[in-house]
């Protein structure tokens, strides 16, 4: 009996020590891991952009004719996203599912990722028989918000979407507001509205050439990559 029980107390003591022991490696390794997490927030050096696919969920924003606008910037997003990927930019989406997203979200999202560029997707919409794409950009916009949004639209219009309707700075009806998209974001954003999914003539340009326009918005933020960081070799 005696033996039994002292057997018994030096497992239990070997049980604690083991114990202890898996404590102690289990805060070693939580405090590398921290360390690490930490060390991995420090820029990369590998540009990062966050498409926003506008809209999504119970959101469907502009419709015409059973066609949701958040469909549209979706598979715009996604096609973007592929092609940026393919050219070894890191991607990150506010988005990737039909699901519903806060503006605010979308916006932290890329602050809290350090995201070098924002781009969000969407489709305009009109009673009048109108037709084109504009980006939108902040009403205070400097030189490379601007020019971000300038290659985006040179290169689609390489391809050619109705009329080009320009890079605009403000909010629709309201020069001195802002996309929230815009205006919250960190790093330099614009918002494309990329045709009128109210007229059909501009459904069928982005249906036809969907992958087109995708490789023309992703050439215009591969350029806007190429030129701030030639600025930034220039600078040194
Ligand atoms: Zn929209």
């Amino acid at each position: 009996m005696k033996r039994s029980t002292d057997s018994r107390k030096k497992k239990r003591k070997k049980n604690i020590k083991t114990a202890f022991g898996i404590l102690c490696v289990a805060v070693i390794c939580l405090a590398a891991i921290s360390f690490w997490q930490i060390g991995g927030l420090a820029p990369s050096g590998r540009p990062r952009v966050c498409i926003d696919a506008g809209h999504g969920g119970s959101d469907v924003g502009a419709e015409y004719d059973g066609r949701y606008e958040k469909d549209d910037n979706l598979r715009l997003a996604l096609a973007i996203g592929e092609i940026l990927e393919e050219n070894g930019i890191d991607v990150i989406y506010t988005r990737k599912k039909d699901v519903f997203v806060e503006l605010e979200e979308r916006a932290e999202f890329a602050n809290e990722k350090r995201a070098t560029y924002f781009v969000s997707l969407h489709r305009n919409s009109a009673e009048a028989d109108v037709s084109g794409v504009e980006i939108w950009v902040n009403s205070k916009a400097l030189y490379n918000e601007v020019q971000l949004a300038q290659n985006i639209l040179d290169e689609i219009n390489e391809i050619g979407f109705g009329d080009s309707r320009g890079v605009k700075r403000g909010y629709q009806g309201n020069p001195l507001s802002d996309y929230l998209v815009n205006s919250a974001t960190d790093m330099p954003s614009c918002l494309v509205e990329m045709g009128f999914i109210t007229t059909e003539r501009d459904n069928e340009l982005f249906d036809e050439n969907l992958e087109k326009y995708a490789a023309a918005v992703a050439e215009g933020v591969m350029k806007g990559i190429e030129a701030e960081s030639a600025a930034l070799t220039t600078e040194e």
